[in-house]
């Protein structure tokens, strides 16, 4: 963490932060966003946060009508990444089931159907996406199972160790900056350190060092505490490249448990 950092987090990462610089460690952070669909306002201050903090960033993307501008856009940008994020976003669990765009009546044969018309779709709109994010952080296993044997080599969904499965690996998102119990808003800076600090001890505990830890946004959801929030973090903490952090953390992969 740079010296500059606010109060806030030196108070709650302070004492974790040191014990990890004794013991030669920093932890890894790399950054993924959700639910991009188009250019605009919201896209283009998340670009200029990560260009001005030189923190790579993986943005998942829902194919549509505007998915070639937004692509065209992001290849302006030397260190963005963009992922798939689902077929079409849409919600099919059955009430009271939370939500998932795959569900377990789903046939192999149909999700199979589904990515490879989605990924024809980046193609067809100038990206080369080799990253799977399901919607809500749901992934099912046929979605596991198709993306096998398709031009995907790695999936991410919310909180579990990063693992490999038949031919995928898989690196997740911990750090939410926003909360979505009733409606999107700023998960608050004590919550998100609190909990940013629970999973380094974790790390430490059980010698994890290198285990990453993702942090996720969603920049159309942003009100201005989180944007603020996120502009702090950014400048406290170096960020690493999605592909960065998988090549280099093999030592920490444990059996993906899709
Ligand atoms: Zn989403």
């Amino acid at each position: 963490m740079r010296r500059s950092a606010p109060f806030a987090f030196r108070l709650l990462l302070g004492r974790e932060l040191r014990l990890w610089a004794e013991a030669g460690h920093a932890p890894v952070l790399w950054w993924r966003d959700d639910d991009a669909r188009a250019t605009g306002e919201a896209l283009d201050k998340l670009l200029d946060f990560s260009r001005r903090h030189s923190a790579p960033l993986t943005l998942a993307a829902i194919a549509g009508p505007h998915l070639p501008a937004l692509v065209r856009r992001v290849e302006r940008e030397a260190s963005v990444e963009i992922a798939i994020h689902g077929f079409k976003h849409i919600n099919r669990q059955p009430e009271g089931r939370g939500f998932g765009e795959v569900v377990p009546e789903d046939s192999l044969e149909w999700v199979r159907a589904q990515l490879r018309a989605t990924v024809m779709a980046f193609h067809r709109a100038g990206a080369q996406p080799t990253l799977f994010v399901p919607p809500w952080n749901n992934l099912a296993p046929q979605v596991v199972e198709a993306i096998g044997d398709s031009a995907i080599t790695a999936v991410s969904a919310f909180d579990q160790e990063q693992g490999y499965g038949e031919g995928v690996a898989r690196l997740d998102a911990h750090l939410d900056v926003l909360r979505w119990k009733g409606g999107g808003r700023f998960r608050g800076r004590w919550r998100f350190l609190s909990r940013m600090r629970r999973l380094m001890a974790e790390r430490r505990l059980s010698r994890r060092w290198d285990e990453p830890m993702g942090l996720l946004t969603h920049h159309l959801d942003h009100d201005a505490a989180t944007w603020a929030f996120l502009e702090q973090f950014l400048a406290a903490f170096p960020i690493q490249a999605r592909q960065d952090v998988m090549s280099a953390a093999p030592r920490a992969l444990t059996a993906l448990s899709a």
